[in-house]
Order: C-alpha cells, then structure tokens, then sequence
C-alpha cells in the first residue's frame, strides 16, 4: 500500500509530519477522504482502504492541473460557514467576506428586507440570512446552475431565502422595496484578462467575472437604476467593485443620486467596496 504521507509530502509538495500540517493537507484528508481531524492530528491513518488511496490520486491529478481545491471538494468555508461550490459559480473570495462584515456591522435593526443581485453560489445571501434572523433575505441570478448551487447552500446552513431566476440587464424588475442591495457583480474587463490567474481564467464562470461589452460600469448602472426604485428612503446600496474602478462607481452613484457614499479597502489595501444612501 502506498504511504500517504511520503506521498503528499514528496509528490503534492504539501507537508505532513505530525504538528505540522499545511492547510491543503488538511483539506484533502479531512474533507477529501472524511477523515476525523483528530486522527488527521494524531497521524492516524496508515491503513487507508484502496478507494482512499485512489481517491487522494484523482485529487492529486487534478490538483497538478491547477484545478483549485475548492472545486475538486467541492465545497469552501467563507464566512465561518461551508457552502458547496461547482463551476457555475465563482468561488467566494475573502474580499466578499469584507462586504458582508460591513453590512452586518452597519445594519442596526436586525428585521430588514435585503435584495442580492448575482448571488452566485449564495455566500453572500446566506450569510446575511444566518448572521441576521430576522431578515428575509431574496436573492437573484442569471444563471439556473447558479440558482441550483445558491438553494443547496441556503438548505445546508439552514436558512430560508427568496430565490429568482432573474437577468438584472433585460428582465422586468418587480417593485418590492429592501432596506439594503448588494451585489458583486461582474466587474473584470476584457484588457485585465492577462493579469488574471491562470487557474481563475480556466476553471472560474467568466459569465461571473467578465463584463459584457467590456464596460466596467455596466452592472453598476444598472443595479444603481434598480436600487433606486426599490430601496426604501434611507437604505443602503452596497457593491464590490473593481479596485480600479472606485472613483468612478462614486462618481455614478452621486449621479443616480445616492448620498453618504463610502468607499472602503480591503485587507490588501485595495479600492474594494463601496456603500450608498438612497435619499
Ligand atoms: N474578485 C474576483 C476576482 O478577482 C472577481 C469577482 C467579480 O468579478 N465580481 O477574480
């Protein structure tokens, strides 16, 4: 049989000795192969069946062909929750972490109607859903293979959202008033493509990361539009935008007619995120 831990130290290049485990290490065994992360620790898993063995290759291989490990599982923490992923969606970033940190911060009453405009894989939606109870919490996406994977996510971490198969740029918008829009929406442009991660560019739904026309502001203008219906006076906007685009996501906004904008950075001290009043 092989030795799995000679092979993940010598051939996957990750690291195992007991006390010293790399967290792709970790995720292979614990969540890869299911194996209890007390015996992880304890180095307890010598006598791995035939299956597991096989099981650790196919991950291995495609690891080696720059698949990310979020995808192979199948699934990623974000937020302190696990919520599944597939190539439909992107997979949730820390940076989104930052947002949702900020709307729960700034969200005093805890029983608002919050609208979340491609949602994607739902991390943002369902967190705000665990974060905030008393919230009803809708979320929208173009995409049906988005829908799928957001609705297992919201059943997985045990939350009740209000879903719609919904194309933001062609589509009739109902007029149901929220407290709070948010949206990450599309934002890279056709010129940013060659600075993009290999892995990202192959494995990641370009329907999620690239903007049509190559018009960074596209989404932006739209969903300000939308915001502006159907935000109650008072209520907040909030978007991820592209940290080249900060200054002129403002300069939209003040134009659509939002106040008290704000814009913050992220940890890696980029242009990140931006939060809007509707008068
Ligand atoms: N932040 C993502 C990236 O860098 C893009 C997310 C988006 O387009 N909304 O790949």
């Amino acid at each position: 049989m092989q030795d799995i831990k000679s092979y993940l130290n010598d051939e996957l290049g990750t690291r195992y000795s007991p006390g010293e485990i790399s967290y792709l290490t970790r995720l292979i065994l614990e969540r890869g192969l299911s194996i209890p992360l007390t015996d992880i620790l304890a180095c307890k898993f010598n006598h791995l069946s035939d299956v597991a063995v096989r099981k650790v290759h196919e991950i291995a291989g495609r690891l080696k062909q720059g698949e990310p490990i979020q995808y192979i599982l199948g699934e990623t923490d974000f937020f302190g929750l696990t919520f599944s992923v597939d190539s439909s969606v992107l997979i949730p970033r820390p940076e989104t972490e930052e947002l949702v940190q900020w709307i729960i911060n700034t969200t005093i009453d805890g029983a608002v109607k919050i609208l979340d405009i491609g949602t994607g894989s739902g991390c943002i939606a369902v967190t705000l859903a665990k974060k905030l109870p008393m919230a009803e919490v809708h979320a929208w996406d173009v995409s049906s293979a988005a829908l799928e994977v957001a609705r297992k996510n919201a059943e997985r971490n045990g939350v009740h959202l209000i879903f719609s198969e919904r194309d933001v740029l062609q589509d009739p918008v109902p007029e149901v008033k929220f407290d709070i829009v948010v949206s990450n929406p599309p934002y890279v442009t056709a010129s940013e493509k060659e600075d993009m991660e290999e892995h990202v560019l192959k494995f990641e739904p370009h329907l999620a990361l690239f903007v049509p026309d190559d018009d960074p502001l596209l989404f932006y203008r739209k969903i300000a539009d939308v915001a502006g219906l159907n935000l109650k006076r008072g209520g907040s906007l909030f978007f991820e935008i592209n940290r080249e685009k900060g200054e002129q996501v403002e300069v939209l906004l003040r134009q659509k007619g939002f106040r008290s904008i704000e814009r913050l950075k992220d940890i890696s001290g980029n242009d990140r995120m931006v939060r809007a009043v509707r008068e």
